[in-house]
């Protein structure tokens, strides 16, 4: 499989009036093209770091990033945002909002107008794309969300906690379909998360980050038996457990280190 990011040696550094904050320290990366790859690690670990620099909104102190081959220096349109707002315009319908990303990037024409409506019709969203987004719900806005990342037709997702604003259910329903969405367009994804089993039931690999500056501390493969990419089956594997132990034994001591 060719590599769609790469990240070498990738160090990261905020400078403020009040000084320095040291992000993010030698982190090394291949992800490979259509690999789903989660990034969990303690609170100050750089986790949201990591995916501005994958996107080439900010730059590395350190290191580079390579994406499909061309190493980034700004953001480019190859990678797409999916976030925990879902940033829905409450004044536009939710065809027009699904239309946006291609209206700012000059890119609406009658073929991506089109196909955005398609994605609306596949999405089970049709019905609603006259409606705006106050008269959705949590779970819906954020699909309305996604197809506006998907209609500019990305190479790369990078998700940070897209569902950690959702009540439980809404997030295990959304979470199933963002992962057959994703799949089926066979885009790279990188998850940010929290939610340790997120993680698991959606990824086929896990990224656990170490304490600032954030370096990698772990990297599992996930393999489940029987599962293939349904987060709920995923969550029934017998596996599951085992790899909730492994990652929170990875995370643990970081965490402790941090109320100690
Ligand atoms: P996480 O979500 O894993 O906590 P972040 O990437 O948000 O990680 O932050 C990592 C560290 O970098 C934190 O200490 C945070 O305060 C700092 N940081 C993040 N963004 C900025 C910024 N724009 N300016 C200065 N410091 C920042
Ligand atoms: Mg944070």
């Amino acid at each position: 499989m060719p590599r769609a990011i790469e990240l070498i040696n990738v160090g990261h550094t905020y400078m403020t009036d009040s000084g320095e904050t040291h992000a993010l320290q030698s982190v090394s990366l291949g992800i490979a093209e259509g690999e789903f790859v989660g990034i969990v690690g303690p609170s100050g670990s750089g986790k949201p770091t990591l995916l501005s620099l994958m996107a080439g909104l900010i730059k590395p102190t350190t290191g580079e990033i390579v994406v499909f081959g061309k190493r980034v220096t700004g953001s480019d349109g190859t990678s797409a945002y999916m976030l925990q707002q879902d940033c829905l315009l409450e004044w536009r319908s939710v065809l027009d909002n699904a239309l946006l990303g291609l209206e700012i990037m000059h890119r609406l024409t009658p073929a991506s107008r089109a196909r955005t409506n398609e994605l609306l019709v596949e999405y089970g969203l049709a019905d609603f794309r006259h409606l705006y987004p106050r008269q959705l719900s949590g779970g819906m806005r954020q699909r309305v969300a996604l197809i506006r990342t998907l209609a500019a037709g990305p190479s790369v997702c990078l998700l940070d906690e897209p569902f950690s604003a959702l009540d439980y259910t809404s997030r295990l329903s959304l979470q199933a379909d963002v992962s057959a969405i994703l799949r089926q367009a066979g885009i790279t994804c990188v998850l940010v998360t929290h939610d340790i089993p997120e993680a698991i039931a959606l990824c086929d690999r896990v990224v656990v980050l170490t304490n600032r500056p954030g370096k990698v501390k772990a990297d599992l493969p996930i393999a489940l038996s029987g599962a293939i990419h349904c987060p709920m089956s995923r969550r029934q594997a017998p596996e599951f457990r085992e790899y909730f132990a492994r990652i929170w034994g990875e995370m643990e001591q970081s965490v402790k280190a941090k109320f100690a």
